[in-house]
């Protein structure tokens, strides 16, 4: 149902974005793919991609620190009905000892991106006379954890900015909504494993239970399909009336 639309999904030459944007070219998108890098296998996940659904896909380097680059990434589409703000990162530190480049980063990349991407995007999408700007916020853009506190703050900034964002469209056919995943086993989370091994004396999966998804009433990770699935739905006419709000995917997280 989403043939000849075209759809841009930031951050997505890996984990949940790589996730959105195989759902979203499955259910005939066309797609831009973005990351910071340029190289042979970025644009190899594009053919990929291509091949596998049938629709037209390019990869476009831009780095979502870098608020030029964020604006330039839109006007490379082209046109934009589908917009995903998914590009994140995370450090964690205690706030004394938080390296302000750190900060910076993640505000920037977390939060500052969507501005840029949707300032360039809603144009697009008032002209093309339809368009879903989704953000993939988490469980920390509703509450909190110590030690995380760029992420958290970022996460928090882009619900809210989900809202305005929201907010101005109301009365057009665009809605913008946040998805607000708990833990998903993608490289960012796999990472944080051994380390987190050593640091308890546990094996990975203790870790993953007694740490990880300490939170995660479900006690199960969500999948990067099953993200995937809820961004397809919120570009769907049952969603049309859903906006300037957040979706959790977190597996009863937010409940506790
Ligand atoms: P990931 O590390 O697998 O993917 C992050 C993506 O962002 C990669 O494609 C990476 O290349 C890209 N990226 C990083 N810096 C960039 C930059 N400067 N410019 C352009 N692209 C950049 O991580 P993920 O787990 O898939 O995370 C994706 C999003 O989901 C993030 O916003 C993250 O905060 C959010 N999230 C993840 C989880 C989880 O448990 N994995 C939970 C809640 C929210």
């Amino acid at each position: 149902f989403l043939k000849g639309k075209t759809a841009i999904v930031t951050g997505s030459n890996s984990g949940i974005g790589l996730g959105v944007a195989h759902r979203l070219a499955r259910a005939g998108a066309d797609m831009v793919l973005n990351s910071f890098t340029d190289s042979d296998q970025d644009h190899q996940l594009a053919r990929d991609m291509a091949a596998e659904h049938g629709v037209a896909v390019r990869y476009v380097k831009a780095d979502m620190s870098k608020g030029d680059d964020c604006r330039a990434l839109v006007e490379a589409a082209g046109t934009c009905d589908i917009l995903v703000n998914n590009a994140g990162i995370q450090h964690v530190a205690a706030i004394p000892d938080f390296p302000v480049d750190k900060w910076n980063a993640i505000i920037a990349i977390n939060l500052s991106s969507a501005f840029h991407t949707t300032a360039a995007a809603l144009p697009m999408m008032r002209k093309g006379g339809w368009g879903r700007v989704i953000n993939i916020a988490s469980a920390h853009g509703l509450t909190a954890s110590p030690y995380k506190s760029a992420y958290v703050a970022a996460k928090h900034g882009i619900v809210g900015l989900t809202k305005v964002t929201g907010l101005e469209t109301a009365r057009e056919p665009i809605t913008c909504n946040a998805i607000c995943p708990g833990y998903v086993l993608t490289p960012l989370v796999e990472a944080q494993i051994p380390d987190t091994m050593e640091k308890y004396g546990m094996g990975r999966e203790e870790v993953i239970e007694k740490v990880l998804l300490e939170r995660q009433p479900s006690k199960d990770f969500a999948t990067t399909e099953q993200l995937g699935d809820t961004v397809v739905f919120l570009c769907s006419d049952a969603a049309a009336q859903i906006t300037g709000t957040t979706i959790s995917v977190d597996g009863g997280w937010t409940a506790l």
